[in-house]
C-alpha cells in the first residue's frame, strides 16, 4: 500500500525528509506543499545573495522534486488555503516543516521607534521575499547598528556596505540593491553583549569582511584578549583562536583605507533605542563576562545611528490544529514524533539554530519512522484528495514546472547583468509569468 505523505514547507528540512522518504524503499507518495509559489524556504530567503555557492544545494532539492512520486504544491498555504485537520485526513503522514520565520523580538525600551528591523524583515527584504518587498528600511543615514554577534548579524552588516559592483554574481533583490548603492551609510557598528570568544561567527564568515571592496573591518585592541583561554573545548578553541587572529588584524587596519567601515563593538549591551519617532542613537551598557555571562558594570556609552538591525535570533510562530511550546519556540516532539500521523523536522522541530545540513537527519529519521508506522496502513487517498479541494477553491496551485518558469523568467531578466537571476519579488508578478 502506498503511504501518502504531506511535507508542509519547501525549505531544507522539508525537502531532505522528501529525499529520505523516495530513498527509504518504502512506498511512498509525497506531496510538497509551500505557501510561496518558490520552493527552497531559507535558502532563496535567507542565506546572503552573495554565498551563491551555498545556495547551490537547491540543485540537490530540484532533483529530488523531480522524484516521480514527489509532487510540489507551490503558493498554497496551510491554515489559510487548506487546513492541517483537513490535511490529516487527506494524508497517512503529515510533516510540518515550516521553519522559525518571525523575529526574536528586542524588547528594550524604544525598539518600536522607526528605523529599529528586526533580521528576518531585513533579510527577507534584500532577498527580495515577498512577505518583506514593503519593508523599505530608511537607508539614508550614515550609521547604523547591528545587534548580535552570529552570522545573520553578520551578513546584515556585510550586504549593508556591499557594492554593486562587488555584487555582480549575487541575486540580490534589484530594489535593496538600488537602496544599498546610493546610501550615505558610511559606518556600521556590529555590536554584542559578550566578548569576542563568546561571538557566534563562522570564520569564513569573518574572514571574508577583510576583502570588501568598499568598506575596512576595524576591532579595538583593547577588547581583544591575549590568548584563548586552555579549558575551553577543543572545537570552540580552534574557532576563537582563528577569529581572533583576524580580529587582531583588523585592529591594525587603517580606518580611511576604504569609504566605509565595520566596526566591532563587544562587551555592549543594548539598553535603550534613543530618538524621538525614529531612531537617532542606540544606548548601551558596557558588560564585563562573569562565567560565560554578560554582567553590566554601569558604565553608559551611546552610538548615534538611523538605522538598528537585531540580529538577535529567529522564532517560529504556533500552528492551528498542532501543539505548541511557547517557551521554547517549537513544535513538542519526541525525536520529529508530534501525535499520530503528525511529525516535524527542522527549525520548527530544533529551534532556529545549525547550518543548512543539520536539517538533513531530522528528514531521515522522521522518513523512517514513517516508513515503520505505516507498513500495514490502509492508505489514505493524499493528493487525489487534495487537488480537487484546491481547485474548488480556486486557490491558484504553481506546480514545479510553473515554478521552473518562473526561475526561467527571473534568470532572463539578470542577462547582461552578471548575476544569476533578478527575483520577482511579489506573488502577482510571479504568476503574471504563468499567465503570459
Ligand atoms: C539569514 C539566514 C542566513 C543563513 N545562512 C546560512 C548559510 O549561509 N549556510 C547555512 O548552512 N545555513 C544558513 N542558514 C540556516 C538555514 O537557512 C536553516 O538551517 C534552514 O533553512 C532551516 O530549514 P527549515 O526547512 O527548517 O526552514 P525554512 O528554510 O525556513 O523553510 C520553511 C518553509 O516553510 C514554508 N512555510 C511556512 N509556513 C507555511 C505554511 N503555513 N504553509 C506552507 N508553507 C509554509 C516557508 O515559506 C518556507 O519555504 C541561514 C539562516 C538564516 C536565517
Amino acid at each position: 500500500m502506498t503511504i501518502s505523505v504531506a511535507i508542509i514547507g519547501s525549505g531544507p528540512a522539508g525537502f531532505y525528509t522528501a529525499d529520505a522518504l523516495v530513498n527509504g524503499g518504502c512506498d511512498v507518495q509525497v506531496d510538497i506543499i509551500e505557501r510561496l509559489p518558490t520552493p527552497y524556504g531559507l535558502i532563496r530567503g535567507g542565506v546572503a545573495p552573495d554565498h551563491q555557492t551555498t545556495k547551490k544545494v537547491a540543485r540537490k532539492y530540484e532533483r529530488t522534486a523531480l522524484f516521480d512520486q514527489v509532487r510540489y504544491f507551490g503558493n498554497v498555504e496551510v491554515n489559510k488555503d487548506v487546513s492541517l485537520a483537513e490535511l490529516r485526513e487527506m494524508y497517512d503522514a503529515v510533516v510540518l516543516a515550516v521553519g522559525a520565520p518571525s523575529d526574536r523580538k528586542l524588547t528594550i525600551p524604544g525598539a518600536d521607534k522607526k528605523g529599529v528591523h528586526g533580521s528576518a524583515a531585513f533579510v527577507g527584504w534584500y532577498n527580495g521575499h515577498p512577505d518583506f518587498r514593503d519593508l523599505e528600511p530608511d537607508l539614508n543615514t550614515r550609521a547604523a547598528v547591528v545587534i548580535g554577534n552570529g552570522n545573520v548579524a553578520l551578513d546584515c552588516a556585510r550586504v549593508l556596505v556591499r557594492s554593486r559592483e562587488g555584487m555582480a554574481g549575487a541575486d540580490i533583490a534589484a530594489h535593496a540593491m538600488e537602496m544599498i548603492e546610493t546610501a550615505p551609510l558610511t559606518d556600521v557598528y556590529l555590536t554584542g553583549r559578550r566578548g569576542p570568544l563568546d561571538a557566534k561567527f563562522t570564520n569564513v564568515e569573518l574572514r571574508e569582511l577583510g576583502a570588501l571592496e568598499r568598506a575596512v573591518p576595524l576591532a579595538r585592541a583593547a577588547q581583544l584578549p591575549d590568548a584563548v583561554p586552555d579549558d575551553m573545548d577543543p572545537r570552540d578553541k580552534r574557532l576563537a583562536e582563528r577569529n581572533l587572529a583576524n580580529l587582531r588584524d583588523y585592529a591594525t587596519n587603517d580606518p580611511d583605507a576604504k569609504p566605509k567601515r565595520i566596526h566591532f563593538e563587544f562587551f555592549a549591551q543594548p539598553v535603550a533605542i534613543l530618538g524621538d519617532a525614529r531612531v537617532e542613537a542606540v544606548s548601551f551598557e558596557r558588560t564585563r563576562v562573569v562565567d560565560g555571562r554578560a554582567e553590566g558594570t554601569g558604565e553608559l556609552f551611546e552610538i548615534p545611528c538611523g538605522l538598528v538591525i537585531a540580529a538577535i535570533g529567529y522564532r517560529s510562530d504556533p500552528i492551528e490544529g498542532a501543539p505548541f511550546d511557547d517557551k521554547a519556540g517549537i513544535i513538542p516532539n519526541a525525536d520529529g514524533r508530534v501525535d499520530d500521523g503528525l511529525y516535524a523536522v527542522g527549525w520548527i522541530k530544533r529551534g532556529p539554530s545549525g547550518v543548512i545540513s543539520s536539517n538533513r537527519p531530522d528528514g531521515v529519521t522522521v522518513a523512517e519512522y514513517i516508513c515503520e508506522d505505516f507498513q500495514n496502513a490502509a492508505g489514505k487517498p493524499g493528493r487525489a484528495a487534495l487537488a480537487p479541494v484546491l481547485e474548488e477553491r480556486g486557490v491558484r496551485v504553481v506546480t514545479f514546472d510553473d515554478w521552473k518558469k518562473i526561475e526561467a523568467a527571473e534568470i532572463a531578466r539578470a542577462k547582461g547583468s552578471g548575476n544569476p537571476r533578478e527575483k520577482f519579488v511579489t506573488v502577482p508578478e510571479m504568476l503574471k509569468v504563468l499567465d503570459a
